[in-house]
């Protein structure tokens, strides 16, 4: 079953064809520069790629017995809208009974979108489109926990590297682990330095 999953380079193909993982030399709205720049929703946009994605990832939970002996009571969780095709997609590939969304409400603070209460929520898993700080996932977490549900498992298509790769004792699995050049301003950045013209981006 383990071969069923595409490699990593396999995935970055796959981002690379769809615009969703491209090179170059790009300023985020947080001032930092970066010579490679992801927007994992051009992937989605195509439903052949989104399947292929969502089924390898949910391939990678199914080997792990504590999550695929408790299916199909399992809650596929995502951290924010990104997370969303992510979610739907493993879901479907596990045939887990539920789905539920976490939004950024006005205040900054993170909630679901659905109205749950405590003991609603089964035992679940927390999947992201992608990982770069790892915050995303971490407060999804302390949610889950508020409202009494065990995490099982958690992961994302892509991580960087620089993000944690376990919360509290459950590993994060991802289909890529992406060592992530950020730069804090234009001083340290190496395309600056070649006055290679910067496209700002807006996520
Ligand atoms: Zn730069």
């Amino acid at each position: 079953m383990i071969s069923l999953i595409p490699s990593p380079d396999t995935v970055l193909q796959m981002l690379k064809r769809t615009g969703a993982f491209r090179e170059g030399h790009f300023v985020y709205p947080t001032g930092k520069h970066s010579p490679h720049y992801f927007q994992m929703p051009l992937a989605f946009r195509y439903y052949d790629t989104a399947r292929v994605l969502a089924v390898a990832l949910s391939r990678k939970f199914r080997l792990e017995r504590d999550i695929s002996s408790q299916l199909p009571k399992i809650a596929v969780i995502s951290p924010s809208s990104g997370g969303i095709p992510v979610a739907f997609g493993v879901r479907d590939a596990l045939s887990a009974e539920q789905i539920y969304w976490a939004e950024k409400e006005a205040n900054g603070k993170r909630m679901f979108r659905q109205y749950v209460n405590q003991g609603e929520v089964n035992p679940c898993i927390i999947v992201d489109d992608i990982i770069r700080s790892g915050h995303a996932i971490e407060e999804t977490l302390g949610l889950v926990k508020e409202l009494g549900a065990r995490v099982l498992g958690c992961g994302a298509i892509v991580r960087f590297t620089s993000a944690p790769d376990k919360l509290e004792d459950v590993p994060i699995m991802s289909l890529v682990e992406f060592d992530a050049h950020m730069y804090d301003d234009e001083t340290g950045c190496k395309d600056c330095k070649k006055d290679t013209p910067a496209e700002h981006v807006r996520f």
